[in-house]
């Protein structure tokens, strides 16, 4: 595990709350036990989390995502809240400390907003704050909005120069075809994204909960391009982290072009 200096895990709604709508504790303790541990052992480590919108339906009692773009607004500006509240309460209890942190996508691409940025992240992590990463959804509507945090968790890693980018889904990684069909295989490693992985993210994005596996190859692109090794693995189980940095085969590894990589 100590090759690996700086890492970002993304975790998604479907993996912190249940199919009603309410917090998975246990899976939310769980994840912020492992993190903390990977902490203690000197990795600078970056939670970019969903779940605001989701949250924020549990607490006004909505059943169904508003179309209105100003409705999901409040509702994530009241989730976000809430979910900062248990993220500060499970951390705690491991000694961790947590910071928010929202951004938009002009405060990663315009450079003095991305200055500040990483300003902001080095100065938490040189005091060991875990930061916990959103979108910020009150200001970023559709046209502006990265819109998924599968590729706002690929920008986060290049930004603060991570080794390793983790990606919890609700599926044991990416599977060469509907994995719901019979004969579906697991894909251990990705080396580039060419037209047979793009044609299975299309293929399966619309079956795969939010943002399917689209998001999360257009994620795995940025990340390559970046150097930065990528795992899609399964968030039912927080475990599946240590198993990543030790080495493990676990789940889908993307692999940057040897050629181009650190060490
Ligand atoms: N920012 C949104 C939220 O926290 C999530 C976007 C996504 O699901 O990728 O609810």
């Amino acid at each position: 595990m100590a090759e690996y200096k700086r890492i970002v895990v993304k975790v998604g709604t479907s993996t912190l709350t249940y199919g009603n709508g309410k917090l998975n504790l246990s899976g939310i303790e769980r994840l912020s036990m492992v993190l903390s541990d990977v902490a203690n052992q000197n990795i600078d480590v970056v939670l970019v989390t969903s779940g605001a919108i989701g949250v924020g339906m549990s607490k006004l009692g909505f059943n169904e995502k508003p179309v209105d773009i100003a409705m999901k607004q409040a509702l994530a500006a009241i989730g976000q809240g809430i979910l900062m509240q248990i993220y500060e309460k499970m951390f705690s209890e491991y000694g961790r400390i947590v910071a928010q942190i929202l951004i938009t996508k002009e405060d990663i691409f315009l450079e003095d907003r991305s200055m500040n940025a990483i300003n902001t992240f080095n100065a938490l992590f040189r005091h060991k704050v875990i930061p916990i990463v959103n979108e910020n959804d009150t200001i970023a509507t559709d046209e502006i909005k990265i819109g998924d945090n599968d590729v706002l968790s690929a920008y986060v890693a290049k930004l603060i120069k991570a080794d390793f980018l983790i990606i919890l889904s609700d599926i044991d990684g990416l599977y060469d075809r509907n994995p719901a069909l019979e004969g579906a295989k697991l894909i251990k490693r990705v080396y580039s994204i060419d037209d047979e992985i793009n044609s299975i993210a299309e293929d399966t994005a619309s079956i795969l909960g939010t943002g399917g596996m689209r998001t999360k190859i257009n994620a795995a692109r940025i990340a390559m391009e970046n150097n930065i090794l990528m795992s899609i693995v399964n968030g039912s189980r927080p475990d599946n982290i240590y198993d990543i940095l030790s080495g493990r085969e676990v789940g889908t590894l993307f692999i940057p072009d040897k050629g181009n990589r650190k060490g």
